[in-house]
């Protein structure tokens, strides 16, 4: 191939002609700095990808027999919060999509009220698929479905985390015997990122004397986020 070009190149011009494929020291030199470059990590949006994927084929634990779709989360990919609640419900589990029920209209209301639209939060559960009537999550599923979780938080990295729930409230502020009573007076914090809690909207739909007590949870969460400015 080589001889042939040069020779047609002597032939039509008198001279060798230059080849952009042609084998070179410069180009081989190129082409192994472009291959020893270390693989560019993955974005938070490629990492949320791939975890909604992965749950979406999930059988880790006896939920997905009875789902009809997973629901790993919806949100941005830096909140300001990130919403954690305890598992999909009738609706949720019908459109795969978070808080879409009457409680979660409820929830994106207190929201509001305290400046935080869906345009800047993120919201999932603690279990991604539907339990049977609706029945908490038991321990061995929380704990098989958490890791995906854990990996939502770390590649999320929100200014704060907001537990509904008695659920997602024990498990990670790893106060497993206490009731929200008592573990909504205070701030925590899940691997250095703030973390508040209260009650689940649908427990205060029950129970409206309740409201009070959500209001003094969210302006503590609004006191904190005004320590982390929102950057442009
Ligand atoms: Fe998998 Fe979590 Fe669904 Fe269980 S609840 S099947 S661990 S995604």
């Amino acid at each position: 191939m080589r001889l042939t070009r040069l020779a047609s190149d002597y032939l039509a011009t008198g001279y060798r002609r230059t080849y952009d494929s042609e084998p070179s020291f410069e180009n081989a030199d190129r082409r192994l700095k472009v291959e020893n470059q270390p693989p560019k990590p993955a974005t938070p949006a490629q990492i949320m990808g791939r975890i909604e994927e992965t749950v979406r084929a999930c059988t880790n634990c006896r939920l997905h027999l009875g789902r009809k779709k997973a629901v790993p989360g919806e949100g941005v990919c830096s909140p300001r919060v990130m919403i954690i609640g305890e598992a999909p419900g009738e609706e949720e589990d019908a459109q795969g999509k978070p808080f879409v029920g009457t409680a979660g209209q409820y929830l994106a209301k207190w929201m509001d009220a305290i400046g935080i639209s869906r345009g800047k939060s993120y919201m999932t559960n603690m279990v991604k698929c539907k339990p049977p009537q609706n029945r908490q999550p038991s321990d061995d599923e929380c704990a098989q479905c958490f890791p995906y979780l854990e990996e939502q938080i770390a590649a999320l990295k929100p200014a704060a985390i907001l537990c509904v729930g008695l659920v997602s409230s024990r498990l990670l502020t790893r106060r497993l015997d206490v009731a929200m009573a008592t573990l909504r007076d205070r701030v925590y914090e899940y691997k250095g990122t703030p973390l508040c809690v209260t009650y689940h909207p649908s427990a205060v739909l029950r129970d409206q004397t309740l409201r009070k007590i959500v209001w003094e949870d969210l302006k503590r969460l609004q006191t904190i986020l005004e320590q982390f400015p929102e950057t442009a």
